[in-house]
């Protein structure tokens, strides 16, 4: 099978699921990377380490900056050239729209968020969630070549090999671009959950510490947000000895306790993390859909019947605020941090 993958990349920072894309390449048979960008010296250097064959870069200061039309006429352009059998692309907010596409141009269609890959005879069968990972469903697509974004973490990342190198091919650039990238500004985007090995998420349940004693002259909204923020600080806490990312439940968001960008469910994130410490969340269905998949799921909660303990491998019954201190310094000493 003759693959393509697409590494993605913002200003150099790859996402890591492109390397879990070039493993899966690898597996299949003959494999290309395509880069885009300016300066790709070191992208094209670690495509070469992670397993590509050869790199194809279209490398040119117009697509410094990620626009869909260049970039999606540059790969329409590869991918006509070339024939592949497959295209394979990380799955993000880049290349749902850049995969779409070319989907269009090259009058095929695209298997997204795609979980287990097999190849029998010339048929590429793809394994994905659907109904907010309520359905596994095998899909196959009838087009040519056959366009694919994986989930993050779903494919093993191959081991990268220094001493590696091939062929890196430059290929030129079609400019038809409508739009110009006028500048930046940090979004919430930078929380990167779906990347994340380990998770510590909070829910309504942090802002719970009646204990705790807010400074004077706030009001009752006032005073929740504060003891939310203590609530939060906690989960930092954990999250960062453990080197986390941290999430939220949607009613800790809803709340104002922590921006959208770390809600977790069906209208966050889902999330596969080896590790998922909930703590302070009920285990709402909506909730539940986006990180059942984690690997192990520990829960912290003062209910004993809440719904995430069904979920939990392993679950402490109590008040979040003395359990997650203790599990953090726990943590510390363990891990000699
Ligand atoms: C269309 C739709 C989409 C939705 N999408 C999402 C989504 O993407 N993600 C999501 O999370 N939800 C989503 N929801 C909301 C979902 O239904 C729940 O309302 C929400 O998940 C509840 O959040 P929670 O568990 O933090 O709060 P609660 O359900 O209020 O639970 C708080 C928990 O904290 C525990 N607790 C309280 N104090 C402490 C303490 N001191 N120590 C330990 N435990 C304590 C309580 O026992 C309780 O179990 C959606 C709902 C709808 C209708």
């Amino acid at each position: 099978m003759k693959t393509l993958v697409y590494i993605d990349h913002f200003k150099g920072e790859i996402q890591p699921a492109s390397w879990e894309a070039l493993g899966l390449g690898k597996s299949l048979g003959s494999l290309s990377a395509i880069v885009f960008g300016s300066d790709l010296d070191a992208i094209t250097k670690a495509a070469f380490e992670y397993g590509a064959d050869e790199v194809l870069a279209a490398d040119d200061a117009g697509l410094a900056d990620f626009r869909v039309e260049p970039y999606a006429s540059t790969l329409s352009a590869i991918a006509s050239s070339r024939s592949p059998d497959l295209i394979l692309f990380p799955t993000t907010t880049r290349t749902r729209e850049l995969a779409a596409m070319i989907a269009v141009d090259l009058n095929t269609g695209v298997l997204t968020d795609v979980s287990a890959l097999e190849v029998i005879g010339n048929e590429v069968i793809a394994t994905r969630p659907i109904y907010e990972g309520k359905l596994i469903e095998k899909a196959v697509c009838s087009g040519k070549p056959v366009i694919a974004t994986i989930r993050a973490r779903a494919f093993p990342k191959p081991e990268a090999d220094g001493s590696k190198s091939g062929t890196a091919t430059k290929v030129e650039v079609k400019s038809d671009a409508l739009t110009e990238v006028t500048g930046y500004s940090t979004s919430e985007s930078a929380v990167n959950l779906g990347d994340a090995g380990v998770i510590v998420s909070g829910g309504r349940g942090v802002s719970n510490n009646p204990s705790l004693q807010p400074p004077a002259g706030m009001d009752e909204k006032q005073a929740e947000l504060w003891r939310a923020q203590q609530g939060f600080a906690l989960i930092t806490d954990l999250a960062n000895v453990l080197g986390g990312a941290i999430g939220a439940s949607r009613a800790a968001v809803d709340a104002g306790y922590i921006p959208y960008s770390h809600q977790v469910g069906q209208t966050g994130k889902v999330v596969t993390p080896d590790l998922y410490i909930a703590c302070g969340i009920s285990g709402a269905i909506q909730h539940l859909v986006g990180m059942r998949n984690a690997k192990l799921v520990v829960a912290i909660n003062k209910d004993s019947d809440a719904p995430i303990f069904k979920q939990a491998r392993y679950g402490v019954v109590g008040d979040l605020f003395q359990i997650v201190p203790a599990l953090t310094e726990a943590f510390r000493k363990k891990l000699g941090k």
